[in-house]
């Protein structure tokens, strides 16, 4: 070992901390730090959507910013979420509606021809209406009138038809007093219209299914509150609201996945929980916070309030005793005078409900009954996630009663002072500034919006604004702030993408120079800044608007650099800063397609499977625009002479470019191509196979060729004999022939015998032979 030590080391000391995340948490009303409870797993429950109708705008607004809180923390800050929602899928509205369903449905059926009857049963329906609904809105004299004289409302109502017409200010009173008042009046028209088209129809002698069918589809908003009213309590088969609920939970699926939400990792179903949440109000009971009464069982919140350790309504303690509209709602329509007898404090809130006629019920110790609505969360979030949780959220219209009383019963059943450690509540939705309402007739649905507006866009304006503010979703913030961003980037994406296509496609060559000047240090410096920005904007509690701002100047900062670079410009730098930009946007949910490409993706109109055209289309396009290039070149170089190399360019395209594309080009005889697509290696094993044949006989040409001149060059050196010389030595043997003819054909033999006549013959032919092949040589000289 040597004594010889390493110098002392010092940690580096940081000149810019990291960002902590802080959460506005809505138990604080505060930004507080984020802390899980283990490790970097967080535990999330968000409370789901009631199943009875179709999804709307406020689903979008709070599903799609929840879906990019959860994005953040899963893609960006990198935390295990499991996220649970829960699926309401048994509540008064869904039974009402299941119900008046089945009703008209059934009466419908029913229904065989127009008759006085039937004509009658509707006529009382309107009448009832008027005076339930309509007289709502109306002024109390002219309420007292509706309500009294029951003979005369033909004639009031068509007063009020007029006055609706013509004064515009009497109208404005009365949607003051009832904002459903034009809804309303809206509804009664059509139905007293229908009323009297069918009783002159009846006039006329006609009384066909179709006209009775007519009948009570133009009334039917008003009949079947009417036959409600009557058959309620015959109707209690539990799958009726069992289907309408499935029914509509599959078009909420289908409805987020368009929006690119992303799917809870586990869903819960009230109706399959009835077993544990029955286990749970009896363990409430036990804990001494609630108490049975008339068969139903209400949360004590004075009990729970004085407990050491306890705080009733921690996220409104100013709301405590508040029994408005939502409280109603949350524990059903029903009687609450009845329940307000029953209940010890009217803060007291209901855990399970004793049955009503007309509704589905479960057997309990209580007897048969449903559990009220805020209990269900408590049950499956705790079932789920244990006796506490990381993160709770909601709209903010669920703060209170809901989430309190969420609250209140599981910190009951657990006997533990903290459930919930973050609430995030996403803020209220408003429609060119005004709250959305079916009465105010301006109620989008998210099948409506997706018409309209792509799921990009959608995002986009949900991201420009805080999660928690109040959004209002607006045409001029559509056409504005949404459509400038939008473009900005697919602006900004079409340029690099062109521009690293182009440097890729030209090799990697060096020009010898390192176009990393002070402009290029200065605009990677701008993008770490940009990337710290961006963190710090995300970790001031998920600051979206602020985190697009940073990634916008960062776009804007790489254009500039772009415009004033030219030719010079650094590739790499600016396909860096935008590959950043595009995985920010992705991470928000706002991507399309694969995430290899520079970019945030192409969003197709056509249903199913974006397609990125650019990819698929940019290697035919630039084969094309090459191939071009060339022609122009030679056109202009070469004038006429070039045909020959414009041809050879042709199949340079065919064999060089198109083929390893997949493209064939096969000539034919009319001199236009038949255009194939087919895998490109298919092609290339064809293209070879044809080029080896080509070759294949090109060498047997080659061979035949060779060997013809090989056989000539033989000739040519026979040919260089004289014939008279021939039949004399050298060229044959010394003593072979004695004399010879004048064309020197022997005569005799070496020993001066004549030779035979035969024999002369065959030497002559051969000498004849010779004269050929010596003219042969001598031209070739
Ligand atoms: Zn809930």
């Amino acid at each position: 070992m040597s004594s010889i030590k390493q110098p002392a080391w010092a940690p580096p000391v940081p000149i810019q901390p990291e960002p902590v995340l802080k959460i506005y948490n809505s138990l604080t009303r505060t930004k507080t730090e984020f802390i899980p409870k283990s490790g970097r797993s967080v535990k999330w429950y968000n409370c789901g959507p009631t199943v009875y109708d179709a999804s709307h705008m406020g689903h979008a607004r709070n599903y799609v910013t929840q879906d990019v809180l959860r994005r953040i923390m899963e893609d960006y800050f990198g935390y295990d979420v499991q996220f649970v929602m829960n699926i309401t899928d048994i509540d008064d509205k869904i039974i009402k509606r299941a119900r008046q369903n089945h009703l008209l449905e059934k009466f419908r059926a029913d229904t065989k021809l127009l008759d006085a009857n039937l004509v009658s049963q509707v006529y009382t329906a309107w009448r009832a209406f008027l005076r339930n609904e309509v007289a709502v809105g109306l002024p109390s004299d002219e309420r007292a009138l509706f309500t009294e004289n029951d003979g005369e409302l033909d004639s009031q109502f068509s007063q009020i038809a007029e006055l609706i017409q013509n004064n515009k200010e009497w109208k404005q009173e009365c949607l003051k007093r009832d904002e459903k008042f034009d809804m309303n009046f809206t509804s009664a028209n059509r139905t007293l219209s229908a009323v009297r088209h069918a009783e002159s129809s009846l006039k006329a002698g006609s009384t066909s299914q179709e006209e009775a069918h007519k009948l009570i589809d133009d009334s039917q908003d008003i009949l079947v509150l009417f036959l409600d009213e009557q058959y309620k309590s015959t109707v209690t088969d539990p799958s009726l609201s069992h289907n309408l609920a499935s029914y509509w939970e599959k078009r909420f699926f289908d409805d987020m996945r368009r929006l690119h939400v992303r799917d809870p990792d586990t869903l819960t179903r009230v109706t399959e929980y009835m077993p544990e949440i029955i286990t749970f109000v009896e363990k409430i009971i036990g804990n001494g916070y609630a108490y049975e009464s008339g068969g139903s069982v209400y949360f004590d919140t004075k009990a729970f309030d004085e407990a050491p350790g306890h705080d009733y309504a921690k996220l409104e303690p100013w709301s405590k005793g508040k029994r408005d509209d939502a409280m109603v709602a949350g524990e059903g329509a029903g009687a609450p005078s009845q329940n307000n007898i029953t209940r010890h404090s009217s803060s007291d809130f209901a855990l399970w409900k004793a049955t009503k006629p007309g509704e589905p019920s479960w057997d309990s110790p209580w007897g048969k009954g449903r559990p009220g609505w805020h209990i269900e969360c408590s049950v499956m979030a705790s079932a789920v996630l244990g006796e506490n949780m990381d993160v709770h959220s909601g709209g903010i219209d669920l703060a209170f009663p809901h989430h309190d009383n969420e609250m209140a019963q599981s910190e009951a059943y657990h006997d533990c002072p903290t459930w919930v450690n973050y609430f995030v509540h996403t803020g209220h939705l408003h429609i060119e500034g005004l709250k959305m309402s079916k009465s105010l007739k301006n109620f989008i649905t998210i099948d409506e919006i997706l018409q309209k507006y792509t799921a990009r866009q959608i995002r986009l304006a949900f991201l420009t604004q805080l999660w928690n503010a109040k959004v209002d979703f607006s045409e001029s913030l559509m056409a504005g702030e949404v459509r400038n961003v939008e473009s900005t980037l697919n602006n900004f994406f079409t340029n690099v993408k062109a521009l690293v296509s182009q440097a890729r496609d030209s090799g990697v060559t060096s020009d010898g120079y390192h176009h990393y000047e002070a402009a290029e240090k200065e605009l990677v410096e701008k993008f770490h800044q940009s990337q710290h920005s961006f963190r710090a904007a995300l970790c001031d509690s998920f600051n979206t608007p602020e985190a697009l701002d940073v990634l916008r100047e960062l776009v804007s900062r790489t254009n500039t650099y772009l415009n004033s670079r030219g030719k010079a410009v650094n590739v790499g730098v600016v396909e860096n800063n935008a590959r950043w930009v595009a995985k920010m946007l992705r991470m928000f949910g706002l991507g399309e397609g694969g995430s290899s490409e520079i970019g945030w993706g192409q969003e197709s109109s056509a249903e199913g499977g974006a397609v990125d055209r650019e990819e698929i289309l940019m290697p035919y396009l630039r084969a094309l625009s090459t191939f071009r290039d060339g022609v122009r070149r030679l056109a202009i170089d070469k004038g006429d002479s070039a045909l020959k190399d414009i041809l050879a360019l042709c199949d340079k395209l065919r064999d060089e470019e198109l083929i390893p594309l997949g493209v064939a080009l096969d000539d034919q005889e009319d001199g236009k191509a038949l255009l194939k697509l087919a895998p490109p290696s298919e092609l290339l094993k064809a293209r070879d196979e044809k080029r080896a044949i080509a070759l294949a006989k090109q060498a047997k040409k080659e061979a035949a060729k060779e060997a013809e001149r090989l056989k000539r060059l033989e000739r040519l050196a026979k040919g260089r004999v004289d014939p008279k010389e021939i039949f004399r030595p050298p060229n044959v043997k010394e003593g072979l022939y004695g004399s010879y003819d004048g064309n020197g054909v022997p005569m005799t033999d070496g020993e001066g015998k004549e030779l035979s006549k035969s024999a002369r013959k065959k030497l002559g032919k051969e000498r004849e032979t010779q004269v050929k092949l010596h003219e042969e040589y001598l031209t070739s000289l």
